[in-house]
């Protein structure tokens, strides 16, 4: 998978709790995101020289946000980013500081717009670099190893020495270290003292799609597509709210159901959405269920999202969207 010639590493710094800080040390809750920039995280990693064997380190830092606040712009920098490191030779990988709220849309996002064949890893932290014990500099490190394993490929999200697909990472918990999981599937491999014993076989290199970089560089803003949740109560009014209110360039171009159980739909909200659907919207199922799938039927009048958790198919749409222009 590498060649002789990769001997550098990129690291881009985009925010985050790996990059927060607080007023007061131990403070876990109240403190900042993204006040540190990326080479200060790096000062902060002891054995760094080691974990990377020789490689040379580069940095960048291309944004300065607490991930809940993930945007376009930023997207768009980081894949164009990504996208030219990666194409580079000399280049084995690329780890990326990311924030923990919306790390697994951005791994989906690269994951489907790139689909590298290189390591890309999103690091993360869920203490601020002031907590008392913060689990950056581990994770960092734990990234690191997994850029430097011979066999690593793809986007990967690195969280409490687990290493997981972008396909599966889903945040689980708002407050535990070890955040995040691979649902059913479970991690592709865990982070011991720096060397990754692997679970299962690294998932095989997906297909890029070279033309969505172009159209997501051209098209601005990107498709509209909005999440709705079915729920006791749901009547549909949200729908038809979503469809009056925005026009233009920011119209709404399709909407993603978090459905109940096997996808399905409170009958007024379904009403709502069939509606939408006749009228030209795009609309898929998800489920609002942590694990599984829906698993569709031959009466389904609207389509599954082909395992994609909500967020994800939401980003999955929005560039089907963007690729038919
Ligand atoms: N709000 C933070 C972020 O996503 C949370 C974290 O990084 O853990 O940037």
């Amino acid at each position: 998978m590498q060649t002789p010639a990769a001997k550098k590493i990129v690291i881009l710094g985009t925010g985050g709790t790996i990059a927060g800080t607080s007023a007061q040390p131990g403070d876990n809750t109240s403190y900042r995101a993204a006040q540190l920039g990326v080479s200060a995280l790096l000062d902060t990693v002891p054995g760094l020289q080691t974990a990377v064997a020789g490689h040379a380190i580069e940095v960048e830092q291309l944004a300065q946000i607490d991930s809940k606040d993930m945007s376009q712009a930023v997207w768009l920098r980081l894949a164009q980013r990504v996208a030219y490191w990666a194409a580079d030779p000399a280049v084995r990988g690329v780890v990326i500081t990311h924030g923990t709220d919306t790390l697994e849309e951005t791994a989906y996002f690269l994951h489907a717009v790139l689909a590298p064949v290189k390591p890309v890893v999103l690091a993360c932290a869920m203490r601020p670099a002031t907590a008392l014990t913060p689990d950056g500099p581990q994770n960092l490190l734990d990234a690191l190893a997994t850029v430097m394993h011979p066999d690593a490929r793809g986007v990967l999200a690195v969280c409490a020495g687990r290493v997981h697909g972008a396909l599966q990472v889903r945040k689980l918990h708002p407050y535990r270290l070890d955040a995040f999981g691979s649902g059913e599937a479970g991690p592709l491999a865990v982070v011991e003292e720096g060397r990754l014993r692997l679970l299962q076989s690294w998932p095989p290199p997906a297909s890029p799609c070279h033309t969505l970089m172009a159209a997501l560089d051209s098209q601005s803003p990107w498709p509209r597509v909005e999440i709705v949740m079915s729920h006791a109560g749901a009547d549909g009014a949200i729908v038809r709210a979503l469809q009056n209110c925005a026009e233009g360039t920011s119209a709404l171009r399709g909407l993603v159901v978090a459905g109940t159980g096997n996808g399905t739909l409170h009958e007024d909200l379904e009403a709502a959405l069939l509606d939408a659907q006749r009228s030209g919207l795009r609309v898929w199922r998800s489920t609002r269920c942590a694990e599984g799938q829906v698993l569709p039927t031959p009466a389904d009048r609207i389509p599954d999202s082909a395992g994609l958790s909500p967020v994800k198919a939401r980003i999955a749409l929005m560039l089907e969207l963007l690729g038919a222009g």
